[in-house]
């Protein structure tokens, strides 16, 4: 079988540290967001990305206006 993976089953998220493993890991992989800051790289959850763009809206608002 090909069962020479090298680790790369467990996604975490780096905001809020939840993790995705076996079944929810195919899922992850599509919905959460892979965000690349400075010399790291690090996905988001799903919910996370929620929160992380109506706080970016928010506060983008404010100081627009
Ligand atoms: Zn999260």
């Amino acid at each position: 079988m090909d069962d020479g993976g090298a680790g790369d089953d467990t996604m975490t998220c780096g905001t809020c540290g939840r993790q995705a493993t076996g079944e929810g890991l195919a899922e992850a992989r599509v919905r959460w967001t892979f965000g690349t800051e400075p010399g790291r790289t690090a996905w988001v959850c799903d919910r996370c990305s929620r929160l992380h763009a109506r706080s970016i809206e928010g506060k983008l608002d404010s100081e627009w206006w």
